[in-house]
């Protein structure tokens, strides 16, 4: 009797503990900070190179899968032909579907928005085009070492996202292009895209063309933001975005893109971590446990 009452009480704390795991903020501010520690992370550059080594050794401390997808393609921004490289870290779950957390981690070569015409070869810091997806995508993988997910989840870091020239939209998003032309480790059942969510200000309106492609992932998550009271997340239409989630919808992937295109300093040399906060990766971070691990 002593044994059944013990295994009682056992099953109690675990059905009671059984709440989804906590989305640190500040700690996916600091990858943020990490990243722009580096410098600009553009295709070719040190910042890239050193940068590119630390998500490596990152996802294989929290136990991920990690797999290089190299490639060269052309940067129409300098006219250089580059070599680009999107990290894959792969968790796997506890069903056979597979969802997909992306965010570009390159950052744009030049400054070419920048007020000062001076300034405007000079390479942008990215803190927030850039690093702040990528932020809030470590700390989900930092969480998925310690709570394994209930699908399998594979975290996907472009390379070679800004290197088009201003209007010519085919000349961005070639690394989710190249992912999407050969599906490593496997191909996904839908997609979240994540670009330009560190802003202090942060209102994520509804993307075009994630809710035209993808209407019930695109409802869901708005919905759980809602049980959340996540109030960045705001109700109505915004513009449409050609962004890396355009390639995963033409490759039939169902994808969501988070963005607030509304930032005053998108592809200024002013794109600096102290634009962003920690509360802006958080409300997004509480929105995507909460989609994989479920709302309490
Ligand atoms: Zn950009």
């Amino acid at each position: 009797m002593k044994i059944l009452i013990l295994i009682l009480s056992l099953s109690f704390i675990t059905l009671s503990s059984a709440q989804p795991p906590a989305f640190d903020q500040d700690q996916a501010f600091a990858y943020l900070e990490k990243q722009c520690s580096f410098g600009p992370r553009n295709p070719g550059s040190d910042g890239a190179k050193e940068c590119l080594k630390w998500f490596e050794t990152t996802l294989r401390k929290f136990g991920a899968e990690v797999y290089l997808q190299r490639f060269e393609a052309e940067e129409a921004l300098t006219g250089v032909n580059r070599r680009l490289t999107n990290v894959i870290g792969y968790f796997p779950g506890g069903s056979s579907s597979t969802l997909m957390l992306c965010a570009h981690w390159d950052t744009r070569a030049y400054a070419d928005r920048d007020p000062d015409p001076e300034k405007r070869k000079t390479p942008i810091a990215g803190a927030n085009d850039g690093a702040s997806g990528v932020a809030a995508l470590l700390e989900i993988a930092r969480i998925a070492s310690e709570h394994k997910p209930p699908r399998n989840l594979l975290i996907a870091l472009w390379d070679g996202e800004d290197m088009g020239r201003a209007s010519y939209a085919e000349e961005f998003g070639l690394g989710s292009k190249q992912w999407a032309a050969h599906q490593i480790p496997e191909p996904v059942d839908e997609a979240i895209l994540l670009d330009m969510i560190g802003d202090a200000e942060l209102e994520i309106p509804i993307e075009q063309n994630s809710d035209v492609n993808a209407p019930d992932l695109r409802r869901r998550l708005w919905s759980i933001a809602d049980r959340l009271e996540l109030t960045a997340f705001a109700d109505w239409s915004g513009p449409s975005v050609f962004d890396d989630h355009v390639r995963l919808i033409r490759a039939g992937i169902p994808a969501v893109d988070l963005i607030d295109f509304n930032y005053p300093y998108w592809h200024t040399i002013e794109d600096t971590p102290d634009k962003c906060s920690p509360e802006s990766l958080g409300q997004v971070g509480r929105l995507l446990v909460g989609y994989i691990w479920g709302v309490e």
